[in-house]
């Protein structure tokens, strides 16, 4: 058993200098292709159509420039053709431990089928991030995710096991409870999404529960990109009295795909679990490097069963290899994830993402918990309405205002600012949906 005094979950792995670890990276690459052409109809196919062979793929520029990438479209279209695991599954079905799918509420789910001994990687470095992220065996974690289909929360009830901290299974719904359970019991770490969290507390706040005052020390934050918002991550720390941890989510890859480490400085990019690389949003062979922003494109290197070589899910970062005060030699996304390149909104040239509208909405004072943004096109032009909950103890013309100038300047757009009075939208106990485009032919 490691003390809790140990800032490292396996101090050699996580410190080993990044010219060491790329050699390793590259071995488990090329073992990952032999492995998935020789064993995996679907990469075996996709490789022979582009023409290319694990054999062409000498070192990780060849990786990027040569191997085709993978995107959520394949994956459905793979299970739609062969039923239900795709034609990417890899592994025996009797080796098969754990079958999860995408949280979408519409259409089918793709299929997550996971072996054991898969399972048992994913348990160990969910274990290593979360030991980094400040977890340690004398934790009571409360889990306000879902526990269902989603991935994200088993991910964390594993690492809790495996680190010996002790697991506080409340799954999402029932806010009154979660806070009376929180009290009862004395959870140290809440795990949740931003938008239910948020929630929690607004609803403690409205029964005077001070939530800051109690035994809260930490906080995961993930299937939303809220906690890597400033303004966001600081209500959930101010309200909590914690210290808050975004991770990244792509269910394809990890419960947990990329954490950070307790200096909160931005999501550790665990390259030797997910090789991760940032691409040219519109050529994913072109690979942009560190400090630059793009699309970021991810490889299991351990998974035998449905493993990912080159995943594109549409996501947009930038990576960092400024060192970390941690001494962690894993690069970080000091943004976090930037947003869904697929919710990009461009209204009259300008882009942005749903993100950047609560980062702006959260800096004002006076803001509620909740807000709506609609598109709508008026004319020839497209227009941005903003209904935003203000304060319950404030001015709804002075919000209006104060609303309007700093999404103004902070989105270099102007936007409409409807105040709405608190409590107008539905709490979310999972994934918050805030955008209603309805300008013609758009897709949603
Ligand atoms: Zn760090």
């Amino acid at each position: 058993m490691r003390p809790s005094s140990e800032p490292f979950w396996d101090r050699q792995r996580e410190t080993l200098p990044a010219e060491q670890r790329l050699v390793l990276i590259f071995d488990r690459i090329k073992h990952q292709l032999n492995y998935a052409y020789a064993q995996i109809p679907f990469y075996r196919q996709l490789y022979d159509a582009k023409g290319v062979h694990p054999d062409d793929i000498r070192d990780l520029s060849d990786f990027t420039t040569k191997v085709p990438v993978v995107t959520k479209a394949m994956l459905q279209q793979s299970q739609r053709d062969h039923p239900p695991f795709g034609n990417y599954l890899g592994v025996d079905f009797s080796e098969v431990k754990r079958i999860q799918g995408t949280s979408g509420t519409t259409g089918h789910p793709t299929l997550f089928a996971i072996s054991g001994e898969d399972w048992e990687h994913i348990s160990e470095a969910q274990a290593m991030q979360c030991w980094a992220a400040g977890l340690r065996p004398s934790d009571i974690v409360q889990i306000v995710f879902p526990l269902s289909l989603y991935v994200g929360g088993w991910g964390l009830l594993e690492a809790a096991e495996r680190i010996g901290a002790k697991v506080l299974p409340m799954a999402g719904g029932n806010t009154e409870r979660q806070i009376a359970m929180l009290q009862q019991v004395g959870t140290t770490v809440i795990c949740g999404t931003p938008s239910f969290c948020l929630h929690i507390l607004e609803t403690a706040r409205a029964k005077g529960i001070e939530m800051a005052s109690g035994s809260l020390r930490l906080g995961f934050f993930g299937g939303e990109p809220g906690a890597a918002i400033p303004s966001v991550r600081q209500k959930l720390e101010a309200g909590f009295g914690i210290r808050a941890i975004d991770f990244g989510n792509v269910a394809e890859l990890h419960p947990c795909s990329n954490m950070e480490c307790y200096q909160g400085s931005g999501m550790h990019v665990y390259q030797d679990v997910d090789y991760t690389e940032v691409v040219n949003p519109h050529d994913p062979h072109q690979a942009l490097g560190y400090n630059r922003k793009g699309a970021v494109v991810y490889t299991h290197l351990w998974r035998k069963s449905q493993p990912m070589i080159r995943y594109l899910p549409g996501d947009e970062t930038l990576i960092t290899d400024e060192p970390c005060d941690c001494g962690r030699t894993y690069p970080r996304m000091p943004q976090g994830i930037i947003g869904r390149l697929d919710d990009m909104i461009i209204v009259r040239g300008v882009k942005f993402y749903p993100g950047d509208v609560e980062r702006l909405l959260r800096e004002i004072d006076g803001m509620g918990t909740e807000f709506r943004i609609i598109l709508e096109r008026r004319g020839e032009l497209d227009e941005v309405r903003i209904e935003a909950e203000y304060d319950s103890v404030g001015n709804a013309e002075r919000f209006q205002s104060a609303a309007e100038e700093h999404l103004k300047g902070g989105l270099g757009l102007r936007v409409v600012l409807v105040p709405m009075t608190s409590g107008t939208f539905p709490r979310t106990q999972f994934k918050a949906r805030r955008v209603i485009d309805r300008r013609p032919t758009s897709r949603q």
